[in-house]
């Protein structure tokens, strides 16, 4: 692991246990997030992205488990922690703002008392007017006045229920900060607002950030890098600039097709066909096959491997893989 992955995610796989039989929702998935960057993790509903994030801090339980994968963060891999001592990690290394804080946030404890708490917790020592005006000083700096800081959760409106999760990740002085879906809930000028804020956070903290969304376009404005997802594998991994610009994988080509574009002359949207595939019995070969417009023959028979096509642009397609350029060459040959 380079100095410059803050996470290194190895065949990572989780299971859930369903009557059915047992589902991989996320399936020998690799990712690195490198330090300092917004990395987006797109995809749609059910390919897998929120138990992908949700694993990074051992979140599991229930049904779900994880037979296989190692989790690097920071140089010492996560999967070997105690689950006892995960707390520790999460929040304190490793902070989360999901889609609703409220699922997060302590109803009856006001906000100052969460950010306090927190700051206290973390840096025991730290007197009462000392952590009263480092939440102050947080929570101006997230865009909301101080006076505000002894109302409740529900005093507050989404929006800024989102940035005191942000401001908890700051007080914790966390390295990676994981928001899932953080946007959905909001209006449209609050989410420019609160992406605006993200960026920010990520140059003036070195904030490493994990987004992830169904929405390509929220990726498109502020992240770095982008991962994207399907069934349970990942499908294209690269630079905003490589994935938007030119994307390899044909379900990457599609999700961005599928978005409307301003210079559109007439609203004429590609309509991606089929349904994602069940989970519990996954097509064989490469997953995307049954929808794919550029499928060939191996495709269905076999499953392509995730390989970097250039420096750090990487996709599993057979588009782009040796075994079948070498096959549609001979096919052309015999005609
Ligand atoms: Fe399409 Fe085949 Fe590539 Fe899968 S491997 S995305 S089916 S061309």
């Amino acid at each position: 692991m380079t100095d410059d992955i803050l996470y290194s995610i190895r065949n990572l796989t989780v299971d859930y246990k369903t009557r059915a039989g047992i589902v991989h929702a996320v399936d020998n998935v690799s990712l690195d997030i490198r330090r300092g960057e917004i990395l987006g993790l797109v995809g749609e509903s059910g390919c897998g992205k929120s138990t992908f994030g949700k694993a990074l801090l051992r979140l599991h339980d229930g049904p779900a488990s994880i037979p296989a994968g190692e989790l690097w963060f920071d140089g010492r891999d996560l999967m070997k922690v105690p689950m006892k001592d995960m707390p520790e990690v999460r929040g304190a290394e490793i902070g989360m703002v999901f889609q609703d804080p409220m699922t997060s946030l302590n109803p009856v404890q006001s906000i100052l008392e969460h950010l306090t708490e927190t700051i206290q917790a973390h840096e025991p020592g730290t007197s009462d007017a000392a952590a009263k005006a480092r939440a102050e000083e947080l929570i101006e700096r997230l865009g909301i006045r101080h006076e505000r800081l002894n109302e409740y959760p529900h005093q507050m409106s989404g929006g800024m229920r989102q940035r005191v999760m942000i401001s908890l990740a700051l007080a914790l002085r966390a390295k990676l900060v994981i928001a899932d879906e953080p946007t959905t809930s909001l209006d449209v000028i609050v989410e420019a607002k609160f992406l605006d804020l993200l960026k920010e956070l990520q140059e003036e903290f070195g904030l490493t950030i994990l987004l992830i969304t169904h929405n390509i376009c929220v990726v498109a404005e502020v992240c770095d890098r982008v991962a994207v997802m399907y069934a349970a594998k990942m499908a294209e991994v690269g630079t905003a600039e490589e994935v938007f610009g030119a994307p390899k994988h044909p379900y990457t080509q599609g999700l961005l097709n599928s978005v409307p574009n301003i210079d559109m002359d007439e609203i004429e949207l590609y309509k991606m066909g089929g349904e994602p595939p069940s989970l519990l019995h996954p097509p064989k070969g490469c997953r995307f096959h049954p929808r794919c417009p550029q499928a060939m023959e191996i495709c269905g028979q076999q499953e392509p491997s995730f390989e970097e096509i250039a420096n750090g642009h990487r996709t599993a397609c057979w588009l782009y893989q040796a075994h079948e350029a070498a096959a549609r060459a001979k096919e052309a040959a015999n005609g």
